[in-house]
């Protein structure tokens, strides 16, 4: 049985997998504390953490009837994510590591993402969820703060880059385009309710590196061929709206909110299926709080099947950040005997996601 902690941005999060059984998921957001902000303030998010931190644990252990006697291991995550916060998970796992004398794992945010997709439940067919890793496993990861493509050859050590955004992350450019648009905070959420009122062919938003010396041909590869890049795209829909303004008219709020997720979704798709054909990815797995975005589910669906991919999407509640994924991955660490990370190591707001877990 692994605990896992998590705390890189602004959700506490505490769960516990046995093998690939999912016992408990707590979750604790401070999201309504930054929503005036318009965006995640750090300070903010390290201070809900240190509060809400001891109440998860006890809620999950209380939820799950265990105590900590029954934990076998504990996981936390220690990188990429907000430095503050991340201290605040890394300070509880190591008191927890010492007061019980359970051995530690210290372990990577981003490929937690992709873990999660491993449990039961977690979107793979049931027979596959506790077993050998899929071959040709490739993942998309979409958050507030990541964009990335994987290639994920053995959950428990060895995970390849394809690609990553060059500025914002799409879930960033979500919120920023909300907030011209005066839709609030998060943003994402927001702009997929307008979208759904809007016509997604009203704008022609600029897709980011998707020219054909980006993507062009497989033998001869521009570079950036599997990266991202939205801060034309954010400037754009920022020229709209200043132009509206300048002439005094409404912005037309929903068509740029359709237009705007469908320039999204169409560049990470097509950047996805690139990826996926070219580096042998036949199983691609969706996560991050974007993942919840209803245009990017439906056309990531529709490439998928298109090129021959199967697509796993886990349920939502364990595609956003919670602490389910950083025990799952904590068990697939055990299960592959990994050894322990130990006391010696300290949270790191940009571990690289090829560190799946850090070495004592
Ligand atoms: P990370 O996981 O990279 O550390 P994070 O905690 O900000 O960062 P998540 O909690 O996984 O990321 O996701 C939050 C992001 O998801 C926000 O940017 C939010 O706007 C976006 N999001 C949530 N729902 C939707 C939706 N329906 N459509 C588009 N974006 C969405
Ligand atoms: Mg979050
Ligand atoms: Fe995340």
């Amino acid at each position: 049985m692994v605990l896992g902690i998590e705390s890189s941005c602004d959700e506490t999060g505490i769960g516990i997998v046995a093998g690939s059984t999912l016992l408990t998921n707590t979750v604790s957001s401070s999201m309504e504390e930054h929503e005036r902000f318009g965006g995640v303030i750090p300070e903010i998010a390290s201070r809900a953490h240190l509060e809400a931190m001891i109440p998860a644990l006890d809620a999950a252990l209380a939820d799950a009837g265990l105590t900590l006697d029954d934990v076998d291991a504990l996981a936390v995550t220690s990188g990429p994510g907000l430095a503050g916060a991340l201290m605040v998970g890394v300070s509880a796992a190591k008191a927890l590591a010492v007061a019980t004398g359970k051995p530690l794992y210290a372990v990577n945010h981003l490929v937690a993402h992709v873990g999660v997709g491993l449990l039961a439940g977690g979107g793979l067919p049931e027979a596959e969820s506790g077993g050998a890793l899929p071959e040709g496993l490739g993942a998309l990861l979409v958050s507030g703060g990541h964009t990335e493509i994987l290639k994920v050859a053995d959950i428990a050590g060895s995970v390849r880059l394809l690609g990553a955004t060059l500025d914002d992350a799409a879930g960033e450019a979500y919120d920023k385009v909300a907030r011209l648009l005066g839709l609030g905070y998060p943003g994402g959420p927001a702009i997929d309710r307008a979208a759904a009122e809007g016509d997604p062919e009203a704008f022609r938003f600029p897709r980011g590196l998707t020219a054909g010396k980006y993507m062009g041909s497989a033998e001869a590869p521009g570079s950036h061929r599997y990266d991202f890049s939205f801060s034309g795209l954010k400037t754009a829909v920022a020229r709209v709206v200043e132009g509206c303004e300048a002439r005094g008219e409404e912005v037309p709020a929903a068509d740029v909110a359709a237009s705007f997720q469908e320039a999204v979704a169409d560049v990470i798709t097509a950047k996805a299926m690139l990826a996926c054909t070219e580096n042998g990815i036949d199983t691609l797995l969706l996560g991050g709080g974007v993942a919840a975005n209803s245009r990017l589910r439906a056309l990531t669906a529709e490439r998928c099947e298109r090129h021959g991919i199967r697509l796993v999407v886990p349920r939502l509640s364990l595609c956003t950040d919670n602490g389910a994924m950083v025990a799952a991955l904590g068990a697939r660490l055990v299960a592959a005997r990994v050894p322990p990370t130990g006391l010696g190591f300290t949270a790191d707001p940009s571990l690289p996601v090829t560190t799946v877990s850090v070495p004592a």
